[in-house]
């Protein structure tokens, strides 16, 4: 079993020719509403991979958190799971331009009320074999609480570590699989070339690291070395949702089929580069049939 503790928000888009000044309105098409947050988009994709997945996050009692928890339903993730909070659901206001480019703002008002004994409890559920995914929507705290009670009761952890709070460095001692992007590798510290960035991560604590290089492919640092995976070249449309796919296939390669880090990886690229030959983030995600074809 694995569980995904991380956020959910509604993600409203719109398309801008290019971004407004601060004072200016610039006038736009229709919006597009869909699911979002990393938590989510990696619990739907684990979930296409066949393995079994619950996903717990926070979201208000309002119409916006009845319509999060409808959409996971229907991709098999159960609203039982769930967690309602005071705090009004989280959401992100996101602007693309022209260029595929895009800004986004988004709370974290729900996301930030799990406190971390809440979290503890959800990881207390889980046993030895089980795996605990987190990203970096959570708190600090509620973060380290759920990976501390992982590591009591032989839960095998992945961390993506996105966005970047202060203090998740502290946290690599009790993550087996840590993924993260460059930017992000930098923030906690793992400069130079990937693969010597990789290797400064795992010296940091963790147990094996996965940087993640965009259309460069992805380098992996284990205790047999680092060794870099290329992506595949293909036309890229829009690369919205690559990191999740990425995550949700890696994890599922990784801790439930077994298999080595490299083919994981490589499964994990080739995933993700059906998503970014496609518009939109769940809509952009491959299908469980195309995920089985790679697995
Ligand atoms: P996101 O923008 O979704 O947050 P990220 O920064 O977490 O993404 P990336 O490093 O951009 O993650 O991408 C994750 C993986 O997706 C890469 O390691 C690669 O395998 C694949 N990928 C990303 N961009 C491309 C591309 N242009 N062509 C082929 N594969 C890609």
């Amino acid at each position: 079993m694995f569980l995904v503790l991380g956020n959910a928000t509604v993600d409203e888009s719109m398309t801008v020719e290019a971004w407004p000044s601060p004072g200016q309105t610039v006038v736009v098409g229709p919006p597009r509403r869909d699911l979002g947050g990393k938590g989510a988009n990696q619990a739907l994709v684990l979930g296409r991979t066949g393995a079994p997945v619950r996903f717990v996050a926070a979201i208000g009692r309002d119409a916006e958190g009845d319509w999060i928890a409808a959409r996971l339903a229907a991709e098999g993730l159960p609203e039982s799971d769930l967690l309602r909070v005071e705090a009004a659901t989280d959401r992100s206001m996101i602007f693309v331009n022209g260029a595929g480019e895009n800004a986004i703002a988004s709370t974290t008002a729900a996301a930030c009320s799990i406190e971390p004994a809440m979290a503890a409890a959800c990881v207390a559920r889980l046993g030895p074999g089980d795996g605990l995914l987190m990203q970096g929507n959570l708190t600090l705290a509620a973060t380290r609480a759920a990976f501390a009670a992982a590591r009591q009761t032989g839960v095998r952890t992945v961390f993506n570590p996105s966005p970047v709070q202060p203090g998740f460095a502290d946290l690599f001692a009790l993550v087996d699989l840590l993924v993260l992007n460059e930017g992000e590798a930098a923030a906690f510290g793992g400069a130079g070339a990937p693969e010597e960035a990789a290797q400064a991560l795992r010296r940091a604590g963790a147990g094996t690291v996965v940087l993640t290089l965009g259309g460069r492919g992805a380098v992996l640092a284990d205790d047999a070395g680092a060794d870099h995976v290329p992506a595949r070249p293909v036309p890229v449309v829009d690369t919205t949702g690559a990191g999740d796919t990425f995550m949700g296939v890696l994890a599922a390669a990784v801790l439930h089929r077994g298999l080595p880090l490299r083919a994981a990886v490589a499964a994990a690229g080739a995933a993700a580069a059906l998503t970014v030959q496609r518009q939109g983030t769940v809509s952009a995600f491959p299908s469980g049939e195309e995920i089985a074809g790679l697995l």
